[in-house]
């Protein structure tokens, strides 16, 4: 949804929040705000149910995947619905962005997760491997806190959940408040599939049902969202000594290189900087262009931004801000720019033709690192383009932020944008492409910097939600470490002979 209104509540009732349309404007719903009490139900619940289904085999876990992908596929259109109406985003955009991501995930997490979890033995190195045996076995944490954001609320929200459950976890989630029916069709989605009670509880609410999420004793948070708050729930966290992953905000640059396909780069900047509005944790936020190809590529650029539709009705390509209060962020970077000499080439405004939360695709040139629109996220639809002299430059400008999530790099010569991607300090590069390896669930994906801890995707990620335990095994019943004491300097004697033979002997080298 966009707008969020709290509404009055009477001395110890819950707090009500009223949702409007970000197109519209028109009322959407209301949702009460769970407090502690109700999270902490939700996870003596929880609690409850988990043993049995950690009891259950990974296969066993993934055919409720399985059958929700089935769900999802059928109820399709009910759930682009409520999609469209909390996001005011293009179809194509809910299609691309959270059901075919959702079926991705559900379908490449049944498929792999008992593979990424199974126990796995492993071989000791050096004269320990004739010794000893050691198997590791992936062991759930308990509950997952899931807490997530409104930019992609409802993929955001179902591919820790689902990631969090196939591990043997129960999970609490609690969806953003700019967008509660979406995450609450997660609940939807696993309710129909006759997912155990308890394991799986949506908490509806904002900060204050987060925060009490992070209070009441869950094993783990997975958190998206903000710097601001991913600090404060690493605090909380600290303070349990709890693990949390934190996938925060991001600035991500572009590179434009001179060899560059600039049809192909001037694309790719305006569908990273537009899609979803802008509000794409690793959209192109800052694009750094070599001189010489400046021009024709802003040229591109501008060609390409001019044919953009915005609206809510029939065949568009940009829809609305998600959010009132981030349209006002929006607002204030591009005034910073303009005021501190930026020139606008597009945009800038409000879109005047349409109500609700419209702010115009915008181009910015002559920008500095003065400038809030290159320093901080914007997280809308600004596409901000530098010109700097050499790569060098380029990538000093590209690692001159607080942020570390993604970079894109455009050239023809893959071998110079591998080169240049390892210099760049973020979580992940992408080379002739928009930021697309969070839909790479190969790619651990994670931010450097303030952009994050932890991983998202990947084997990584998913064993993220386990403890991995070492079960080490004597082969011999234990009968050479039995009998060390007494101490005795006979036996330090052997125990330095033995040190020589093993580290400094050719057969001590063969052995390891
Ligand atoms: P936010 O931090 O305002 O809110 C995120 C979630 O935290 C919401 O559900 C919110 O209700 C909850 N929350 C608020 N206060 C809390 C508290 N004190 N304790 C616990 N939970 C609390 O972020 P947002 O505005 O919803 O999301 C936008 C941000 O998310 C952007 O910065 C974006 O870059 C980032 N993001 C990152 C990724 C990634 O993978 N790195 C993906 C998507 C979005």
């Amino acid at each position: 949804m966009a707008i969020v209104t709290p509404i009055e509540a009477p001395q110890g009732e819950r707090r009500q929040l009223s949702l409007a349309s970000p197109a519209t404007r028109e009322p959407i719903g209301e949702i009460e705000v769970q407090n502690a009490h109700d999270v902490a139900l939700a996870l003596e619940a929880a609690q409850k149910a988990q043993p049995e289904w950690a009891a259950r085999s990974v296969d066993e876990r993934a055919r409720y995947l399985t059958r929700a992908l089935r769900k999802l596929i059928e109820r399709q259109d009910e759930f682009i619905d409520v999609l469209l109406r909390e996001s005011g985003k293009p179809r194509a955009e809910v299609l691309m962005m959270e059901i075919y991501s959702a079926c991705d995930v559900l379908t490449y997490y049944a498929k792999h997760a008992a593979e990424m979890l199974h126990g796995e033995k492993r071989q000791l190195h050096g004269f320990m491997r004739f010794m000893k045996k050691l198997r590791i076995e992936y062991r759930p944490l308990g509950v997952i806190g899931v807490i997530s954001p409104w930019n992609g609320p409802f993929i955001l929200s179902l591919s820790p959940t689902i990631q969090a459950l196939l591990a043997g976890n129960a999970v609490l989630l609690k969806p953003s408040e700019v967008t509660p029916f979406s995450g609450k069709l997660v609940g939807d989605l696993f309710e129909s599939v006759g997912l155990p009670d308890g394991l799986l509880t949506v908490l509806m609410g904002d900060g204050e049902t987060g925060e009490a999420l992070t209070k009441a004793g869950v094993d783990k948070i997975s958190f998206t969202g903000s710097v601001e708050t991913g600090r404060s729930v690493a605090v909380e966290c600290a303070h349990q000594l709890i693990p949390c992953t934190l996938e925060l905000g991001g600035k991500d640059p572009m590179i434009v290189c001179e060899d560059a396909n600039l049809d192909n780069a001037a694309g790719g900047a305006v569908v990273g900087a537009f899609l979803n509005s802008g509000h794409v944790c690793c959209g192109t936020e800052r694009v750094y262009v070599i001189d010489k190809v400046a021009h024709e590529f802003t040229q591109k650029v501008l060609e390409r931004v001019a044919l953009l539709r915005q609206g809510s009705r029939g065949e568009f390509d940009i829809g609305t801000i998600f959010w009132d209060r981030q349209l006002e962020i929006i607002e204030a970077h591009v005034a910073d720019a303009i005021a501190k000499g930026a020139k606008l080439l597009a945009g800038g405004r409000r879109n005047p033709d349409l109500d609700g939360l419209f702010f115009e695709p915008t181009v910015l040139t002559d920008v500095n690192h003065d400038m809030l629109v290159m320093q901080e996220e914007t997280f809308g639809p600004v596409l901000p383009i530098m010109r700097v002299s050499d790569l060098d430059e380029a990538v000093r400008l590209a690692n001159r932020t607080h942020y570390g999530l993604g970079a894109i790099i455009w050239t023809r010569d893959n071998r110079n944008g591998v080169e240049l991607a390892r210099q760049i300090d973020s979580g992940s590069v992408c080379i002739n492409d928009m930021a697309v390896t969070y839909g790479v669930l190969e790619a651990p994906f994670g931010g450097l910097k303030n952009s994050g801890l932890g991983q998202v995707h990947g084997w990584n990620a998913l064993r993220g939600f386990t403890h991995p335990k070492p079960i080490l095994i004597d082969r011999f019943g234990g009968r050479p470490s039995a009998g060390l004491y007494p101490y005795s300097f006979k036996n330090d004697a052997r125990m330095q002979r033995l040190i020589r033979i093993l580290y400094r002997s050719p057969i001590g080298r063969w052995l390891s």
